[in-house]
């Protein structure tokens, strides 16, 4: 409306080339104080926008990821890779057809090109069915891609992107028995030899799709005089002989998303197989974690919103004391409660999502997504096998499985307490 208004007074003006100049200057004038009221309104129109307010891009992926569930993640599937504990090389395949893998990868190497969001809307809708291939989706694009992206040389963003975008699994390797939350107490060594080259040595534990990756993001210290700072990233790829893969947990949830050992043994790396610098690893894993904790975020709320998805019609369809169950005020003060909390995790999460986007300090805000999403999750899907009575309790139906799942969303990429922790942090910070 106000664009159409400028549109015409800067046609009257050039049509009354003879107009007077005092004139002109007010015409100008006025249409440099429109156009600045018309930069307002947009400005504030878009700081005002719903956080539900996607981008084009953002709205198709939401849609391509809800037609990718309905046509190749069938329960039977799901249920079969569940009890199973594997993850169907088919639906592994079709998950890099669609281009679910390299979300955020460029263009030029392969990828998608999309927005941190769009990866974060991919991971919750994937969720919703299931929280395993949610996971296998978030570490490939929210940890690996991204410290490629941000922080690889142009020779290992040649080789990494590419894979990364077409066909093969990455792993980020931090963990190990002795060292979870406490993560940079490592004791994986990397002595650097004569001729530059590492030689790696130690065993990483629970590490996401380690079974199925093509190479492995581990993190050494190659000076432990310097603490935290000799903490370096190496690329090490499966065929390297000094790698092995030790045991494969056989988990409570997440079941299809591989979770084993990985081994290094005198295994040798060149100097181009370090990445972002040596004793950068510190950073590099802080910066990436912060982003993957708002991924964890959108699978804990994807995660809430499935099991509240299969479990609502079934209130409405079965009747007890003639009755459908989810008229008793009794139950809809319930569920609408868990409503109210999904509504509230989700916001969080795009909240994060966006404030990184905006090259914000997101710290704070992914930490109390992830604390608050896994307690909804929590929260939600115990609520729903209550309310399913002992349909919920057999392994038969879903909820049974939404709830081993949830589980994990308070332990890994910072357990609970740990964001907690942080969160602590910043309020004391903020009240100096
Ligand atoms: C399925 C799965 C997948 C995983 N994937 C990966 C992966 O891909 N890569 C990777 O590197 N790691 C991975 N992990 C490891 C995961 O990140 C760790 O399990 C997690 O960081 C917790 O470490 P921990 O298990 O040693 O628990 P601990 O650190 O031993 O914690 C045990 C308990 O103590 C509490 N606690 C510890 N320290 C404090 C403190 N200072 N204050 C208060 N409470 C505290 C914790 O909150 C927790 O409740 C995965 C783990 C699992 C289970």
């Amino acid at each position: 409306m106000l664009r159409r208004t400028t549109t015409s007074l800067a046609s009257s003006c050039s049509s009354h080339s003879s107009c007077l100049s005092k004139k002109q200057s007010f015409v100008f004038s006025a249409i440099s104080s429109l156009k600045q009221q018309e930069q307002h309104r947009l400005a504030s129109s878009s700081q005002k926008s719903p956080l539900f307010d996607f981008t084009e891009d953002e709205t198709m992926m939401k849609s391509l990821v809800q037609d990718f569930v309905k046509h190749n993640m069938p329960w039977e599937l799901v249920h079969k890779m569940d009890v199973e504990s594997k993850l169907d090389p088919a639906l592994k395949d079709r998950l890099f057809e669609v281009g679910l893998m390299g979300i955020e990868i460029p263009e030029e190497y392969g990828g998608s090109g999309q927005s941190f969001t769009s990866s974060i809307i991919a991971i919750e809708e994937l969720a919703k069915c299931d929280p395993a291939i949610s996971v296998i989706v978030d570490v490939q694009n929210t940890l690996v891609n991204n410290l490629l992206s941000n922080f690889g040389t142009k020779q290992q963003k040649d080789k990494y992107l590419t894979l990364l975008a077409s066909k093969g699994l990455g792993s980020f390797c931090l963990s190990e028995a002795s060292s979870g939350s406490d993560a940079f107490a490592l004791k994986t060594r990397a002595d650097v030899k004569s001729d530059g080259s590492y030689v790696l040595n130690g065993t990483k534990c629970w590490i996401t799709s380690s079974q199925e990756a093509s190479f492995y993001i581990v993190m050494a210290n190659t000076d432990f005089s310097k603490g935290y700072k000799g903490i370096t990233a190496f690329l090490v790829d499966r065929e390297n002989p000094g790698l092995k893969i030790g045991k494969k947990e056989d988990k409570l949830g997440i079941r299809a998303s591989s979770t084993c050992e990985v081994i290094l043994e005198d295994c040798v790396v060149g100097p181009d197989s370090i990445l972002g610098g040596v004793g950068k690893g510190y950073k590099l894993a802080i910066e990436t974690l912060n982003e993957g904790r708002i991924g964890i975020a959108a699978q804990m709320v994807g995660l809430a919103q499935g099991v509240f998805d299969y479990t609502i019609p079934y209130l409405k369809s079965r009747k007890q004391f003639n009755t459908a169950i989810a008229d008793f005020q009794g139950m809809e003060f319930q569920y609408a409660r868990a409503a109210v909390e999904i509504e509230a995790a989700r916001l969080m999460v795009y909240n994060a999502a966006r404030m990184k986007e905006a090259g914000q300090n997101f710290t704070k805000q992914a930490a109390m997504a992830k604390y608050y999403s896994s307690e909804v999750a929590g929260n939600v899907a115990t609520k729903c096998i209550e309310w399913l009575g002992g349909v919920g309790f057999t392994k038969e139906f879903c909820a049974e499985k939404f709830y081993r799942d949830c589980i994990i969303g308070k332990i890994y990429e910072g357990t609970s307490n740990i964001n907690l922790q942080t969160i602590a942090k910043f309020i004391k910070k903020e009240y100096n």
